[in-house]
């Protein structure tokens, strides 16, 4: 019989931005999940994991004091926790182990259209508005200049037309979001995606293979998003060209075409998106039935 202790406890997004991505993933490495009554967990049915269901502020502090082993969350927000811990001489109890390709954001510096910035100096004396005291004052530190920073839990943007601030501090993905509240990035403090975070106490054996395992399969699936498997007939003297031609593939499987003694079949998988370009451009170097299919799942 299997204890709760067994089970692998990874803490994720209740509901945001980072929420419907995280879930997706775990289940698309064949995770089965069935919803508590109270939507605070999601049992996994086939595998000893289960999700709890968490603001994401409180995932780096749930893992670093082991009541979850995992956690899916944006690298801004590992970073600004790390730094707070350390900065009341507490060490973060948990570490980065894999980067997932989603999330995508920058926490970055913006000031109001117009005003004049020639670089760093310029934050030299200002108040600057933000959630991530941690990040901006380490930030300021590393470039040697003083300026206050203001707190905000949200909305961080308004800050300089309440005059509260000169510039803002805040995460931006497109920047639609400042140019609608007339601000202009200036600098770009962090690169954040969503990562995945183990606590530093040891899982033992079995959890530690299941980790492994999860973290496997999930290699499996960010690599097949672009993948792509490539059929077609080629003349066997062309086989070097279409092989350059083949994007992000190793060595294409060839095979004898049935009655031809010049035409060859190839089989490829090709690990980035395969263009219409791509597909004129072999034709051109001599190829014909070409056949693009999407990849499911690989492991290599
Ligand atoms: P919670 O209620 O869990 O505290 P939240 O409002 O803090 O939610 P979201 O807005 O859902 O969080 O953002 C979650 C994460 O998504 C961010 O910490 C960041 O890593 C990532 N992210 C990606 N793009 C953006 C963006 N344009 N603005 C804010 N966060 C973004
Ligand atoms: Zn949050």
């Amino acid at each position: 019989m299997e204890t709760p202790e067994q089970r692998i406890k990874i803490a994720v997004q209740k509901t945001g931005r980072l929420t419907d991505h995280s879930i997706d993933l775990l289940e698309r490495c064949g995770l089965k999940l069935t919803r508590s009554k109270d939507q605070l967990i999601l049992y996994g049915e086939n595998m000893p994991i289960d999700l709890l269901l968490v603001r994401d502020d409180d995932i780096p502090g749930l893992v670093s004091e082991d009541v979850c082993d995992l956690g899916i969350v944006g690298l801004n927000i590992v970073e600004e926790k790390r730094l707070g811990l350390e900065s009341e001489g507490r060490p973060a109890l948990f570490r980065q182990i894999y980067e997932l390709d989603f999330g995508h954001c920058r926490l970055s510096l913006a000031g109001p259209d117009g005003h004049q910035y020639e670089g760093p100096e310029s934050l030299e004396n200002t108040k600057i508005a933000t959630s991530y005291v941690h990040l901006l004052r380490n930030y300021l530190k590393t470039i040697g200049v003083s300026a206050e920073s203001v707190y905000f839990s949200g909305a961080v943007e308004i800050a300089p037309k309440l005059g509260r601030a000169d510039y803002i501090c805040d995460l931006v993905s497109t920047g639609g979001t400042l140019a609608a509240n007339g601000l202009e990035e200036v600098e770009v403090l962090l690169d954040s995606e969503a990562v995945v975070i183990q606590t530093q106490a040891p899982l033992g054996d079995q959890k530690q293979a299941l980790v492994d395992k999860i973290l496997q399969r999930l290699d499996g699936v960010l690599q097949v998003r672009e993948s792509k498997y490539i059929m077609l007939h080629a003349p066997r003297a062309a086989l070097s060209e279409i092989r350059d031609l083949l994007p992000g593939s190793e060595a294409p499987t060839v095979m004898p075409l049935d009655g031809s003694d010049d035409k060859v079949a190839i089989h490829a998988v090709c690990r980035e998106n395969v263009f219409w370009e791509t597909l004129e451009n072999l034709k051109a170097a001599g190829a014909s039935s070409l056949l693009v299919l999407p990849v499911e799942k690989m492991l290599a």
